[in-house]
């Protein structure tokens, strides 16, 4: 027997589960899962994504006994409706629907109502004693089918179906009667001819012509992009599968309809019952954002019989796949069918909420609500919202649904294209659409926000925006959206394309003009609580790099352990120190560098004093002055004049000091540790304000460890001679004072020579810190000022996959990092180990971290949160220790 590539579900037997979506889909896997657990399913059967590759494989060509499955499959579907596909007394319609293990909303094809002719029209007519619905079926499925399957424009249907509403005298397609539709469907055959198509009447050619059309629909353009976009390509998809399901009709009459419903707010995550329906419709009327649809009360006044199974069920489905799911629904002269479910999309906020909710109500553990956010989700909570004050005096013209949260604020343009365009000068722009489709989609990622007329929360821009987690405001009708004058109009204001919007996607308010946007402060309650999870589960630490006191209190706030870099440099800038630092600079002698040393001190002893404050109890690595000391001196005429005269030396003299200090590759010039090898009293007073204000502490009873860092260290003598001085200074203060404390001296290591020789620097450093900025400048020869002229070149190629100064590259950087690591620990076992280059907030880096067994990263503040649950995530996907995939 050949492969299997045809799976059934019915009353009789289910073939799949929710396990198999990698050959199901997801649709297709939770179809069969849930004919499974006896809810109420229509039957079908689903072609598996492993014929979708052997199609795109192999010229556009199935598997040679694919025919006969698909036939016995449809055979089986007959048996068990009673009915018989293209009969012209009780015809077998289905829908064929696309799904890919990875869900994709609305990019690949669906065609509803497949199996109806002239002849099998009027038996539905007959059977349902019902003309209209029979005639309306006809006519969707001509027009998606010719749409879909044949390429004839959309548009052009909905014109001829104007034209006949327009003949009428009527706005509504359900004021249409039996006789009309027929008239639309004798304009839909028209158009078919006139664009040279054929619509066959057989409905196995239907059915095949189907199949090919939505797997054809994985490779269209728009199902690329997304796929592109959401970087899906790495996920080893196959395709999409095919499923086949017996229709069930939502536009049978009153007592009909179709919705979506998810089982707790998409948007907040509150556990509260959340959906849209429409009466006398099928799904694409929902999800087309074509008629605005009503909440799920309708449905209860409706039919609250139904109703309330559909909670039943939905709770089902909710304990069964431990999820807040996202369902279909249909309901056939009151009879409910599930049509789809799954995990559904949402909101960051409601990410979190929901993780945490369901850890309380013991349906999931800890672990797994850590793996339920996306460390990108955190990133979104920390988004801007509009700046209190400007908000005050802001226009408010408008309001929509509050279809994604944040703010968001840029110009006015009315298409994807032009929102591409734009965005890639540089410019924020607002994409203002009546609703939104799949064709969008580029143009919607590359804008600040997206602001639709039309449409409900789960519209097309709605699912999308939030998925992106862009700002969206959808559904605001009273906003005119003119595509043809470029303007937008409401409560009698008129905006151009290219004027100033801003949209508000927590209250769905619109405002003309730009406000600015600020990010939140601090951490609120539900996101405190995951990181909290996600520290008991995390193995790696998560420290700060953070320089002033204000800056460590906000890392405080996030949840850093510790301060993992202070840039000394940074300090060194305010108004009353600068000259001092310049006077240190241009000195001639010891005696001179000296003596400005000594007025620096108080200064760098009250900062690090600060620091320690903020972050009493926890490590603080503060690293001896880094940069070049040019980027310290006085640049222009003036600032050299005025200089000269404070420290007492003529502006000549001034000058020829600055012109000696210039460099031609400052990076690698005299900058780290060398400038304490030429001048010690440097790193002398600054070791003299670490332990000075760290004796402050400990003398106000206060806990403190230190830790000094020696950067851009490349032989180990380099770190001996700062060691020994350090240790001199250090301990004299320390006996000096009578006090007990305990301070740490450890390295960067970001010169590839540092790691070459980690062995021997490791047996003279309590800690190793990789400075991922420098190593990967170093490493790759890449200088991190001028790289971005060609990282695109770069990354377009496939050199590296990622740009390396935000991701590390794990086969070169990594690899040189796993060299350090081992030489280090040979040396010195207990040798602490972290990163505090950029990467060290990245969640890739993150993870590479944990797998080749570093203490803790350290990010900068607002990274922290990110840093944290990306570190519980790499330990619940991989124990430590584990080879690392270079
Ligand atoms: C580094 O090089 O990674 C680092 C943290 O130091 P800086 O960025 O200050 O050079
Ligand atoms: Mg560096």
């Amino acid at each position: 027997m050949g492969k299997k590539y045809v799976y059934v579900w019915n009353k009789n037997r289910v073939e799949g589960n929710s396990k198999m979506k990698d050959i199901l889909g997801g649709k297709g896997a939770n179809l069969a899962e849930m004919a499974s657990l006896g809810l109420p399913v229509p039957p079908g059967f689903t072609i598996s994504t492993e014929v979708c590759k052997y199609y795109w494989d192999n010229g556009r060509k199935f598997p040679e006994d694919l025919k006969s499955v698909v036939e016995e499959a449809m055979t089986e579907l007959e048996n068990v409706t009673g009915k018989k596909f293209g009969d012209n007394k009780n015809p077998l319609l289905v829908s064929v629907r696309s799904g890919a293990a990875v869900s994709m909303p609305g990019m690949m094809d669906t065609i509803l109502n497949l199996g109806l002719n002239d002849e099998s029209v009027e038996g539905l007519a007959k059977l349902t004693n019902n003309e209209r619905f029979a005639w309306d079926s006809y006519r969707r499925f001509i027009q998606m089918f010719g749409d879909v399957a044949l390429g004839i424009a959309h548009e052009k249907f909905e014109e001829a179906l104007n034209e006949v509403k327009r003949e009428k005298g009527v706005k509504q397609d359900l004021e249409l009667d039996a006789n009309d539709l027929k008239k639309v469907v004798e304009l839909y055959k028209k158009l078919y001819k006139e664009e040279g198509k054929e619509f066959p009447q057989d409905p196995m050619k239907q059915l095949w012509i189907a199949i090919e059309a939505v797997f054809g629909s994985w490779n269209n353009p728009r199902a690329i992009k997304y796929r592109q976009i959401n970087e899906m390509d790495k996920q080893g998809l196959l395709g999409t599968a095919v499923n086949v399901v017996a229709m069930v009709f939502g536009n049978m009459g009153e007592d009909s309809g179709t919705g979506v419903a998810f089982t707790r707010d998409p948007n907040t995550g509150e556990k509260k019952y959340y959906g849209e329906f429409l009466t006398n419709a099928q799904g694409e009327d929902v999800v087309a954002g074509i008629r605005t649809p009503k909440s799920l009360d309708e449905l209860k006044s409706i039919n609250p019989k139904t109703y309330n199974q559909l909670l039943e069920v939905m709770d089902k489905l909710e304990k069964h796949f431990r999820d807040m799911q996202d369902i279909e629904f249909t309901v056939e002269k009151g009879q409910l069918y599930m049509l789809q479910t799954r995990s559904g999309k949402r909101t960051a906020a409601a990410a979190v909420k929901i993780a945490v909710d369901m850890v309380k109500e013991g349906l999931i553990s800890k672990q797994e609500a850590v793996m339920r956010v996306k460390p990108a989700d955190i990133e979104k909570l920390l988004h801007p919202i509009f700046d209190s004050e400007e908000l005050k005096n802001a226009q408010y013209i408008g309001k929509g649904l509050p279809a994604s949260p944040g703010a968001a604020t840029g110009k006015i343009v009315f298409s994807a294209d032009d929102a591409e365009k734009l965005a890639k000068d540089g410019e924020k722009v607002i994409l203002a659409r009546p609703e939104t489709s799949p064709e969008d989609v580029g143009g919607m990622n590359v804008a600040e926000g997206i602001l639709t007329s039309r449409g409900g929360m789960t519209s097309h821009a709605a699912v999308v925006a939030r998925g992106m987690g862009k700002t969206a405001v959808v559904g605001a009708e009273d906003i005119v959206i003119d595509l043809k004058n470029k303007v937008i109009k409401s409560n009698g204001v008129e905006l151009k394309e290219g004027d100033w919007i801003s949209i508000d996607g927590n209250e769905g308010k619109v405002y003309a003009g730009k406000i600015k946007t600020v990010r939140p402060e601090g951490l609120a309650g539900d996101i405190s609580v995951l990181l909290e999870y996600a520290d008991e589960v995390s193995v790696l630490g998560v420290r700060a790099n953070a320089d002033i006191p204000r800056d460590a209190k906000v890392a405080r706030e996030f949840g850093a352990q510790g301060i993992g870099l202070c840039r000394t440099e940074h300090m060194f800038f305010g108004p009353e120190r600068i000259n001092k630092m310049r006077t240190m600079i241009v000195s001639k002698t010891e005696e001179q560098r000296k003596a400005a040393l000594e007025q620096l001190l108080p200064f760098q002893r009250s900062d690090f004093k600060g620091l320690f404050e903020e972050m009493e109890g926890f490590s603080v690595t503060i690293r001896l002055l880094d940069p070049p000391l040019h980027e310290f001196v006085p640049e222009s005429d003036e600032q050299i004049k005025e200089v000269a005269k404070m420290i007492g030396i003529s502006e000549e003299e001034l000058r020829s000091t600055v012109k000696d200090l210039e460099e031609f590759n400052p990076m690698m010039g005299h900058r780290g540790v060398r400038l304490a090898i030429t001048y010690p009293e440097i790193a002398e007073m600054q070791t003299k304000a670490i332990i000075l204000a760290a004796i402050d502490m400990i003398k106000e009873g206060k806990k403190v460890q230190p830790e000094i860092m020696i950067p851009l260290v490349g032989n180990v003598k380099e770190l001996t001679i700062l060691k020994e001085s350090v240790k001199r200074i250090a301990d004299e203060l320390i006996k000096e004072n009578n006090v007990d404390l305990e301070y740490k001296i450890g390295t960067m290591i970001e010169v590839p020579r540092a790691c070459v020789v980690a062995d021997q620097i490791g047996a003279e450093a309590d800690f190793f810190s990789f400075g991922t900025n420098d190593l990967t400048q170093l490493g790759l020869g890449f200088s991190r000022d001028d790289y971005g002229k060609f990282i695109g070149d770069y990354i377009e190629k496939g050199i590296y996959e990622k740009d390396p100064f935000q991701q590390i590259d794990r086969e070169g950087v990594g690899r040189l990092i796993k060299l350090a690591l081992d030489g280090g620990r040979s040396t010195n076992p207990k040798l602490k180990v972290g990163i505090c280059g950029e990467h060290g907030g990245d969640p890739d880096s993150i993870e590479f971290a944990h797998l080749v067994g570093l203490d803790y990263v350290s990010c900068s503040p607002y990274r922290v949160p990110v840093a944290r649950l990306a570190a519980a995530q790499a330990a619940v996907n991989y124990k430590r220790g584990k080879t690392v995939n270079y």
